[in-house]
């Protein structure tokens, strides 16, 4: 077979077995990268840890995707956790199409951008107000502005490994692509913007407080994954958000959490729900938009009154509040609100992960399953991962290996160890049982990466 490579330098990596065999894949992202830098639209699409052609999807349904040589695959990234409710759920298809009747962006105020914002205001507590963005990027880089207008500071504190984005300030040991390119800054950003953003260990208080006594008075304001899913699933130590809310008190700095990925997963009410912390901003996306082009940041009232039109802290889009984008959110999250939907996604979860579990155990292959809700990540590493450092000890040959075996076996993870594998209300139990005999199948073979 002959095997096309993701770029023209790339290799497969060591040891792995090639990927089956997809021809039109390969052809249509040959033709790609003549045009398209790398042949995708963001990085980890291009499968360059992992090698191979990557996935080139026709169409998805439900927790498939189905690529363009017409193979299948259970699909555990369901675009990087935006689909709770697995690909074209059937009343969200219908609300869109509906809407694209009606109109698809009026540049103007309608009253489903209203009527969402009340579901999310209603849904966490500390969002007394919210603006609609269309990225998470944009959103992140907002509240930060508005964490600095607010506080008249100007450092931004972070957690290695954590990803908000690609906004310049957040460019320095990030999580993510960036992790899985194993870059630790990007050029284009000028050092006086790099040093206005500090890094510190996940799970350290003592290194955060070290932190406030060398910037004392300086820090604007934290900002945090409450639950890290962009260096793998790393859960918060018991006590650890407790103590960085209080800290954040203490210093008059205020606290973000990130909750593009955990809002609207973990719990209706994010990850500030389950963990009972009280954030001063929010940085929302992926699910709220029903997999549209969503996003979102609010917080406290007096604080967000900041934002134009009401005070002065620019911020504004052409497409914000998309009535395409806002009719998808609001056919969404009235499913999540019923009865038992998160137990239900959490308890397939866990059938996941003590699947994973006994297969890394009868395989003999080291590895950590680290899980929060339904959000998870296998680490080929001997010992817990509680931070970025930890993360990176993984084989990252051998994820690849892994990865590669998967995927021949019609199971997407994500192609990189740096990212969480998300399960979604579509995934039956059979999904489930199929993933996890395909991982014992795959772990039994990469025993030697
Ligand atoms: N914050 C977090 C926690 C994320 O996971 C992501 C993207 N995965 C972002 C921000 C950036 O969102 P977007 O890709 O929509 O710009």
């Amino acid at each position: 077979m002959a095997l096309l490579m993701a770029s023209g330098t790339m290799k497969n990596p060591k040891g792995s077995r090639p990927q089956k065999d997809r021809p039109r894949s390969s052809e249509i992202f040959e033709r790609g990268k003549r045009t398209l830098v790398g042949g995708v639209n963001s990085p980890v699409r291009a499968f360059r840890a992992v090698g191979g052609t990557p996935l080139i999807i026709d169409h998805a349904k439900g927790a498939r995707l189905f690529d363009v040589d017409g193979r299948e695959y259970i699909d555990f990234v369901c675009s990087w956790g935006a689909l709770i409710l697995g690909h074209a759920p059937p009343d969200i298809v219908s609300a869109v199409s509906d809407q694209a009747s009606r109109g698809t962006s009026f540049g103007m105020t309608s009253p489903l951008e209203i009527e969402l914002g009340e579901k999310v205001t209603s849904a966490i507590p500390s969002v007394e107000m919210v603006r609609f963005v269309n990225s998470g990027t944009e959103a992140a880089m907002s509240a930060v502005r508005l964490a600095r207008a607010f506080t008249q500071r100007d450092v931004i504190v972070k957690f290695e490994g954590c990803y908000h984005g690609h906004s310049d300030g957040f460019l320095s040991e990030a999580g993510s692509g960036f992790a899985t390119l194993g870059i630790s800054a990007s050029p284009g950003v000028p050092q006086a913007f790099a040093s206005l953003t500090l890094n510190t260990p996940f799970n350290d208080l003592e290194a955060l407080e070290s932190l406030f006594k060398q910037h004392r008075g300086k820090i604007a304001a934290v900002i945090i994954e409450p639950v890290a899913a962009n260096m793998g699933v790393v859960p918060p130590a018991p006590g650890f958000l407790e103590g960085l809310h209080a800290i954040t008190r203490k210093e008059k700095s205020l606290l973000i959490f990130d909750e593009v990925i955990t809002g609207f997963r973990l719990a209706y009410g994010g990850a500030q729900s389950v963990y009972n912390i009280d954030p001063d901003l929010t940085v929302m996306g992926k699910i709220i938009g029903g997999g549209l082009p969503v996003a979102a940041y609010g917080g406290k009232r007096n604080i967000m009154e900041q934002i134009a039109p009401l005070g002065p802290v620019y911020q504004a889009g052409t497409l914000s509040g998309n009535p395409l984008a806002m009719r998808a959110g609001l056919a969404t999250l009235p499913k999540l609100e019923a009865p038992g939907f998160y137990a239900d996604v959490n308890r397939k979860t866990q059938r996941l992960a003590d699947g994973l579990r006994s297969a890394l155990k009868e395989t003999n292959v080291p590895g950590q399953v680290n899980f929060v809700g339904s959000l998870l990540t296998m680490f080929f590493t001997e010992r817990p991962v509680r931070n970025y450092a930890d993360a990176r000890t993984s084989n990252s040959a051998r994820f690849a290996a892994f990865f590669q075996e998967m995927l021949n076996r019609g199971i997407f993870i994500a192609p990189s160890q740096y990212e969480a594998l998300f399960v979604s209300a579509a995934h039956t139990d059979a999904d489930i049982d199929r993933a996890i005999a395909a991982a014992r199948e795959s772990l039994a073979s990469v025993q030697g990466n």
